[in-house]
């Protein structure tokens, strides 16, 4: 089947399936937006996926990235979303070429972020990446034990103020599950903490959770998730990388 019409459906099914996971909770299926993650796909399913409708992208490596970006610039309909880990020496590259940086997890990061995006005189979109969940593999800000959360939004402050970032929420990977209801304490936890802090810094925006993949979406969706990356459910299986 032609390439682009069978991503169009895959977005319009998956579409469906956050509306209905949307009403089941009461919330409109509007406040959802859909970040189709191309990584580990050539240009010509990146080009596919915009022409079947995509509007906003996600990639997880800067180098695999700047290619793709080169050939889509953002701007007009179409975002960038860095969704994955950031080398701090990448720093660069990333505050010069993404729509939104989701994926902020120190201030050392933070810090480096600001100073290119000065340099580049970008005021960039971020979430705060945080580790819910406790599991070593994972990055992000620890964020597991509530008790903590006062220790947590210390942390944070300076970050909020700097020039060039502008926070607006918190972004998380649960656990992998095969029961997708498994993972719902975890989309749970980001929302409450998304909730303390904007009552502890409430002059900041704190709308968006980026939060549910393939696996587990309709779940985040019904959990408060205003931003789910959906790479397999799209695109299909990603190709093994060779070597
Ligand atoms: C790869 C990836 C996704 C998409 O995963 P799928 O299971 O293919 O939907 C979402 N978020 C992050 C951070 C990822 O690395």
């Amino acid at each position: 089947m032609n390439l682009v019409k069978s991503i169009a459906e895959n977005i319009e099914n998956v579409n469906e399936r956050i509306n209905r996971a949307a009403k089941m909770v009461g919330r409109h299926p509007d406040q959802v937006s859909l970040i189709v993650v191309t990584k580990g796909h050539p240009l010509e399913i990146v080009q596919a996926a915009i022409e079947a409708g995509a509007t906003d992208l996600g990639e997880n490596y800067v180098e695999e990235a700047l290619p793709k970006i080169a050939e889509f610039p953002g701007g007009g309909d179409l975002a960038w979303h860095m969704i994955g880990h950031i080398q701090s020496r990448k720093a660069k590259p990333v505050s010069g070429n993404f729509s939104w940086v989701q994926t902020v997890d120190s201030l050392k990061l933070a810090r480096r972020l600001d100073r290119f995006a000065g340099e580049f005189a970008r005021r960039i979109p971020i979430l705060l990446e945080c580790n819910v969940s406790g599991e070593e593999t994972k990055a992000g800000w620890t964020a597991w034990n509530e008790l903590e959360w006062h220790t947590l939004a210390q942390e944070i402050s300076p970050l909020l103020e700097m020039e060039n970032l502008i926070p607006h929420g918190l972004m998380t990977m649960a656990p992998f599950f095969d029961q997708p209801e498994k993972a719902r304490p975890y989309f749970l936890r980001l929302r409450q903490l998304r909730d303390y802090l904007a009552g502890v810094f409430p002059q900041h925006d704190w709308k968006q959770l980026s939060m549910g993949m393939s696996g587990d979406f309709e779940i985040a969706v019904q959990e408060g998730a205003t931003m789910v990356r959906i790479g397999t459910a799209i695109l299909g299986e990603r190709p093994k990388k060779e070597g």
